[in-house]
Order: C-alpha cells, then structure tokens, then sequence
C-alpha cells in the first residue's frame, strides 16, 4: 500500500526517455464519493483524472491549466478532467451511474461503457488569447490507448500510457494510478524496448499501485537496469475550483424570470457543481442583491 498521492517524473541520464508515474487512489476515492459512480464509471473517471494529473505535470507556469475531455459515443456520455500546475485535479463522469457487465474476469468493460466512437481532446491553458486545442479521433474508448493516440498524432511524441483504477467489492477504490513514458526526439531504440519490456513484465499498474509500498519502487521497476534521475515529484490531490461567490455571480445572470422560474419549480435556489457534486443554497434575497442594475 502507497500511503499518499503523488507523482514522480524520471529522466534515463542521457535524457532519451521520460517517464512520470503517479499513485492516485485516495483522490479517485474522493471522486467516486462525490459522484457516486458505479463500478465501471469509476474506472473510466479514475484513468481519465489519473492521466490528466500526469499531464498536469508539464504545465509550465503556475496558473496555466489543462483539460481532458473524453467524448465517447457510449452511455458513460462525456467525461471531464480539469487540472492546475500544482497537482490539484476534478473531474465528472456525465452518467456516473452508467455500467455494463464485464465482457472478460477481472476487467472492467470501460471501454464500451465510454464508447469506441467519439474523440479525445486536450484543452492546455496558458493565459494566452487562443489555448492550444488538440483533438483525437477515440481508438478503444480504455482511456490509455486513446492518449497514446493523442500524443503521436498531436503531439508527435511516441508515447507508452498505462492507466488503472481496481474497484473493490464494496465499490471503494483499492488502487488507482497511471504511467506515461515519452520518447525524446532521437531516443535509442534499444532503450525504449527495454523499457517497454520492463512495463510488460510488470503486469498491471493497479496491481502493482496494490503492491508497491512508494511510487519510488515503481520507477525502479520501469527503469531496471537503465540509469536514471528523478527530477520532479508532486503531491496529487483532488481538489475543486467552485466557490459560493462563483456560483452566486453565475445565478447573478439570470433574469428575476428565470430566478423566479427555478425558485417556484423547486421551492429553493440549489445549485451544485458539475465537477465535485458540492450543492450550494442560496436565498432569493441573496442572488438579488448580487444583480447588476
Ligand atoms: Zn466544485
């Protein structure tokens, strides 16, 4: 067992290959609670936050930001990840209640739960005019072959991906994390099948977040007999952006209509966010004093 949630990148010493691998289960936890997923949208919402708090990890300045939306055409609808440099991540499964039986023992059917159909895209925010946008056709729906897709074809990065959430009986989350290892332009071709072979022999990176006692191991693992540094480590954790004064000022901009609308439907003004499931209360009074005359 892993005791806490955090990421490690790791460079071999000529500088060839990078490989980050990240140890996620108490956050994917957290945002199986808040939206009470079933098993399999667990699954997909833990690979898809796993994968973009590793990608997180490259922003460049404090406050840049990244997105990653999986857009499938199964009944799990889209699914959201947002991330800030720093390690802090959310996420949203549109039907976290969505699940299918598992086609094989032992493996979730993610893939069909997200769909085969549909795309992947990456939202980086850098604070500039236009953010980069970069959007991929879905190849499985699994999560990590859909982002190995997206690094080569957008990216132009080789890219080896491993993402794994294992549910527990009672739905709990028993282990969740991911890997990605990126080839350098020009990296040796010899390292990269060592590495790649090490990644296989290792099996499953859910069973081996179960096993390993530090994410330190892991990389170990990964890069047996190969020289390497590791040159950054981060805390990982689940954590939103939404405030009463954001969600106060986004009620702000209705009209007393629509406010009046809302209130006589349900008798109260409830608002909850998309991305963590908090539900904020607010009286008329409250969203009326906030309106711009
Ligand atoms: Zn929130």
């Amino acid at each position: 067992m892993i005791a806490r949630d955090y990421l490690l990148k790791a460079m071999d010493k000529d500088k060839q290959v990078r490989i980050t691998i990240a140890h996620t289960t108490t956050l994917v936890e957290e945002a199986r609670r808040r939206h009470n997923t079933s098993a399999t949208a667990s699954a997909a919402l833990g690979r898809v936050l796993t994968a973009a708090l590793i990608m997180g990890s490259d922003l460049k300045n404090e406050k840049d930001a990244l997105t990653l939306r999986v857009n499938g055409d199964g009944i799990a609808g889209p699914i959201v990840a947002s991330v800030d440099s720093v390690g802090h991540g959310r996420a949203f499964i549109s039907n976290p209640a969505a699940d299918l039986p598992s086609s094989s023992p032992g493996k979730l059917a993610v893939g069909e739960l997200v769909g085969r159909g549909g795309y992947l895209e990456v939202i980086k925010d850098a604070g500039l005019k236009q953010p980069f946008v970069g959007r991929v056709n879905l190849v499985s729906g699994e999560i990590a072959e859909d982002l190995s897709s997206y690094f080569l074809l957008s990216e132009q990065i080789p890219s080896l991906v491993a993402l794994g959430v294992l549910v527990d009986t009672d739905l709990s989350i028993k282990a969740a994390g991911g890997l990605i290892i990126q080839a350098m332009p020009g990296a040796d071709d010899i390292l990269l099948g060592k590495i790649e072979n090490n990644v296989l022999q290792m099996g499953s990176i859910s069973a081996v977040m179960v096993q390993s006692q530090d994410v330190e191991s892991v990389v170990a693992t990964v890069m047996s007999d190969i020289a390497y540094d590791v040159i950054a480590e981060r805390p990982l954790a689940f954590k939103c952006t939404c405030s009463r004064e954001r969600l106060a000022a986004i009620l702000a901009n209705l009209t007393r209509e629509e406010l009046a609308e809302t209130i006589e439907q349900t008798g109260k003004l409830e608002v909850s966010c998309n991305f963590c499931g908090e539900v904020y209360h607010f009286s008329e009074q409250e969203i009326i004093k906030n309106k711009k005359p």
